[in-house]
């Protein structure tokens, strides 16, 4: 590719005419910003200083912002921005990529001339090239294949111009300038990360798989990792738009309540139910309510069985449940997991502070059961999870007790 002379101002992107270079514009500058430039008024007086377009808050393409675009300058004040660095943190971006561009800037990527300053290593080539030290801002910049790279992307960017502005003031002015332009659409930030992503997988690639450096591999691994993150987007927004806004989501939120801790993937797990009916007439000696439990497996088991209980309600008749399914779980393993379609018990055991009187003790003695173990689980699950209990708890109100 030849080299094309350097913008060093806006008056560099216009003609003598005074209008703007449009071929040039175009060369130099994405699409976005192309048009951007282009659909900007230069006024007849000579001050470009005071150039105005509508890609700046102020409404002002000053000419520091030009001169900013290029790489002349700084157009943020620092990386030590709190700010910036909260914006980088809120950006709908993978968790990896922030901590990636947070070691970029404060220098601390395993590139070989940071081992060669811990004393880790002697060679310091650059993998790619094997011509300079491989340093952040030669890798991610300055490499020729680094340089290739950009040029092939759509960014705009010219990786090599004012190769003296430090790689950490060049990325922070870059994912600023997306950040400002395209606020909740990430996806030139997404671009801007993905491709440095992509070369640092390659190196990595070549360093530790032997592979030889390719350009286009860089660019197919930025490509591949930028789709992944468009469709994890993608995969979220449908979530929350299934989420209703009013009310709580109550079926994504997982109930659960532990003891102890877990060391052994061999468990005891039961399942536990109640039956429990509203009488009109409550008739003497009659059985209110009854209480099932069974080994949660899908052969007949030993361990199973039920009980006729009192009970005020049915929250009551589900934490007495739960009790009779941790004893006799108990019996069998140190490590229990009980299973309940019951989420208002589980929350007691959660939080006593709100619970009634009457099921108070049985929470506290199943949590006496619990805490004689190694390991407790009680965990809220489906209705159908619980069928088993739940139809022996009903044979057993009914009287036809196994
Ligand atoms: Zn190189």
């Amino acid at each position: 590719m030849p080299e094309q002379p350097p913008l060093l101002l806006v008056a560099d992107l216009m003609t003598s005419q005074r209008r703007w270079n449009a071929s040039l514009i175009w060369r130099n500058f994405d699409q976005h910003v192309a048009k951007k430039i282009l659909a900007t008024h230069i006024p007849d007086d000579d001050e470009p200083d005071l150039l105005r377009w509508g890609g700046t808050r102020s409404g002002k393409y000053s000419f520091k912002s030009g001169y900013w675009y290029q790489n002349r300058g700084v157009l943020t004040s620092s990386y030590d921005n709190e700010k910036f660095w909260k914006a980088l943190w809120k950006l709908n971006i993978f968790p990896k990529w922030k901590h990636f561009c947070w070691k970029i800037i404060h220098r601390i990527l395993p590139t070989k001339i940071n081992l060669q300053k811990r004393g880790v290593t002697t060679d310091v080539a650059c993998p790619f090239c094997n011509q300079a030290p491989e340093t952040e801002a030669h890798i991610f910049r300055l490499c020729p294949l680094a340089r290739m790279v950009w040029r092939s992307s759509q960014l705009g960017i010219n990786s090599d111009s004012q190769a003296s502005v430090p790689i950490q003031e060049w990325l922070v002015n870059f994912l600023h300038y997306f950040y400002n332009q395209d606020g909740k659409n990430e996806e030139r930030v997404v671009q801007l990360i993905s491709t440095l992503w992509g070369i640092w997988l390659h190196r990595n690639e070549i360093i530790f798989r032997g592979m030889s450096a390719n350009p286009e591999r860089i660019l197919e691994l930025a490509q591949s990792h930028a789709l992944r993150w468009k469709q994890t987007k993608e995969v979220k927004a449908r979530q929350a738009a299934k989420t209703p806004t009013n009310g709580k989501n109550t079926h994504l939120q997982i109930s659960i309540w532990r003891a102890g801790a877990c060391t052994t993937t061999d468990y005891f797990s039961i399942v536990v139910d109640a039956a429990w009916k509203r009488k009109k007439k409550v008739k003497q000696k009659e059985w209110e309510a009854a209480i099932g439990w069974a080994e949660d497996c899908n052969q007949s088991t030993s361990c199973s069985g039920s009980k006729k209980i009192f009970a005020h309600d049915s929250l009551q008749a589900e934490c007495y449940a739960i009790l009779e399914g941790t004893k006799m779980a108990a019996n069998i393993s140190k490590n229990v997991v009980v299973k309940t379609d019951c989420k208002e018990a589980v929350v007691a055991l959660k939080d006593e502070t709100t619970v009634a009187a009457n099921i108070l003790t049985i929470i506290q003695q199943i949590k006496q059961e619990a805490r004689k173990l190694d390991y407790y689980v009680c965990i809220k699950v489906s209705r159908d999870s619980v069928a088993k209990a739940h139809n022996l708890a009903q044979q057993e109100r009914k009287g036809f007790s196994v």
